[in-house]
């Protein structure tokens, strides 16, 4: 038997180790958990900065489309003055001004300019009309440069903070310009990064090298944002879902792991490891000699299952033949018994017609309908009589059930001997034994106890005496241990059988033959000393 030492052992191992591995578990799915909050986040964000963009670049269009229209003298005091008015409107635009061949002829920043000589050049020409500068000096602030749109002969200079206000840092974003579907242009705004080229004109989302990117397209195929953010970022960002699913995962594996030990053990539960030793034929059977109490001579022999567990223990028949009954297979058990019963003692059954073998059999074989042609298979095979073959039925059984009743008879008809075990603790009563076609009854061993003591079962034991000598049944006596107890049946003169320590315990076939051999050689010597052979014996 497992101590409770060893049994708490392995309930703190398995919850360890059962709870690591839930905690390595929820690792993992805390991790990509973790992953896809972030890529929906990325998402959302790569949406969120172009749609700002696209409003960005929608009210510069308008503002030059605006500006191209202007009804004043192109860069005259009064231009410059409406286009203050129209940049102090407008959300996203820092500066404006009139520009031709690359010149800066005036803006709303620096007025009119009179010495127009550096010639700019744009880093892209969009098919649109308008022209994209990133190096107009003049307009730099805190010394980045800025993005400066031209169409005709007007331009505008964003305001870089528009874009500083969208950062969401650790999340970063480009902001591509394209002319076509997945064709690239240039980078407009945002941070320089090595993005992959497929994933800043393709909307996807993707997981690259270390980064993980979320690229969104303008709808008119004007530009792509792609928002991406380092994966160690990434999970330090989320490292609160990460902890939640390693908490949860070691809790629940710290629960999986205490039920282990639980699950362990009802699979070792006494069911379980009883089906697996009928299945394995590991139980046995040993053999307990019945005498003629008149002459102690052995004349049957009752069978009786044993059966050590798992764990080493010597589970009692009363204990687990019960269980077998409860859960509907102790007719496997009445099946492996008379198997052993018959390979045990075949032999001995048909040198010995006038000796039998009995076995103890359960209601559930009573109402088995397989069980009669089974039991005729195993002696045809064994080549045994019926005669040979006696069963013991408890008497609580056969009390009112019809069906046990009706078997009782088949048997009977067959051959087969058949007792009331354990008579006196159950239903009995003198109709009910009349009934019933039994051979004899078995004095359940709290009588035989009794004797000697003025317990009432004693007073009983002359009825029930005299009541199997009127019906005709033989009386067989269980549970004789002394001396005093074999005396008392034997006063009477019935031909009782007697059962019990005084005259044997339950052995193995193998030492239960070696006692029938010695008996038989006792007999011989006894009659050859009776009856020397040679001699004359005269009767008168
Ligand atoms: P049972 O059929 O009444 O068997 C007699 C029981 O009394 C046996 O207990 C036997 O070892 C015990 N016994 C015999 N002589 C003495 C004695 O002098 N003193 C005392 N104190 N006990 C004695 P066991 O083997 O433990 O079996 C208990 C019960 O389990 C049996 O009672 C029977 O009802 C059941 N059983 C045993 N083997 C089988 C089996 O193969 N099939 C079925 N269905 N039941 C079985
Ligand atoms: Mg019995
Ligand atoms: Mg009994």
């Amino acid at each position: 038997m497992r101590t409770l030492f060893q049994r708490v052992v392995v309930a703190i191992v398995s919850t360890i180790v059962v709870a690591t591995a839930g905690a390595l578990g929820g690792y993992v799915l805390g991790h990509a958990y973790a992953l896809r909050q972030t890529e929906s986040r990325l998402d959302q964000y790569a949406n969120r900065v172009l749609l700002e963009t696209i409003a960005s670049t929608s009210e510069s269009r308008a503002m030059l489309e605006t500006m191209n229209g202007s009804p004043y003298q192109l860069c005259s005091d009064a231009e410059i003055e409406y286009f203050r008015q129209l940049i102090f409107q407008s959300q996203y635009l820092k500066a404006a001004g009139r520009m031709r061949n690359g010149q800066i002829e005036c803006s709303t920043t620096s007025g009119r300019n009179p010495l127009a000589v550096t010639r700019y050049s744009p880093v892209m020409a969009r098919q649109d009309g308008t022209r994209i500068y990133k190096n107009l000096a003049p307009f730099r602030v805190d010394d980045q440069s800025v993005v400066a749109v031209q169409l005709g002969e007007s331009f505008i200079v964003y305001n870089p903070y528009n874009f500083a206000s969208l950062a969401a840092p650790p999340m970063h974003f480009t902001a591509t310009a394209i002319d076509a579907p997945r064709h690239r242009m240039g980078q407009m705004i945002g941070d320089s990064p090595i993005v992959p080229e497929n994933i800043l004109t393709r909307e996807v989302k993707a997981n690259v090298g270390n980064t993980l990117y979320a690229t969104r397209c303008a709808k008119d195929s004007s530009g792509c944002l792609t928002a991406y953010i380092s994966m160690n970022d990434a999970l330090a960002m989320n490292r609160k879902y990460s902890m939640v699913f390693i908490g949860l995962g070691a809790a629940f594996g710290a629960i999986f792991g205490l039920l282990c030990p639980m699950l362990y053990s009802r699979n070792k539960s006494v069911e379980q490891q009883l089906i697996r030793a009928i299945r394995a034929d590991a139980l046995s059977v040993v053999y307990q000699p019945i005498v003629e109490l008149s002459t102690g001579q052995i004349v049957e022999a009752e069978a009786l299952v044993r059966w050590t567990d798992e764990y080493k223990n010597n589970v009692s028949p009363d204990v687990f033949v019960k269980i077998a009954e409860e859960k509907g297979f102790v007719g496997e058990i009445t099946r492996l018994v008379l198997r052993h019963a018959l390979r045990d003692f075949g032999a001995t059954l048909r040198a010995r017609p006038s000796f039998r073998i009995n076995i103890n059999i359960a209601a559930a074989d009573l109402a088995d309908s397989e069980f009669i042609p089974m039991l005729d298979k195993q002696l045809n095979e064994a080549e045994v009589s019926p005669r040979n073959l006696g069963v013991e039925i408890t008497e609580s059984y056969t009390a009112r059930q019809q069906v046990a009743r009706n078997t009782i008879l088949r048997l009977r008809q067959r051959g087969h001997y058949v007792a009331i075990d354990d008579f006196g603790t159950g239903y009995s009563s003198l109709a009910y034994l009349h009934d019933l076609s039994v051979d004899a009854i078995k004095i359940d061993k709290a009588f035989t106890k009794a004797i000697g003591t003025d317990a009432v079962t004693v007073s009983i034991l002359p009825q029930i005496l005299t009541m199997a000598e009127t019906l005709g049944l033989r009386v067989v006596v269980e549970g004789i241990e002394t001396k005093i107890q074999a005396d008392y049946f034997a006063a009477s003169d019935q031909d009782i059988h007697a059962q019990g320590w005084l005259f044997g315990r339950p052995v193995p076939a193998r030492v239960f033959l070696q006692m029938l051999d010695e008996e038989e050689a006792r007999l011989t010597k006894q009659a050859e000393e009776e009856f020397p052979s040679g001699a004359i014996v005269v009767t008168s």
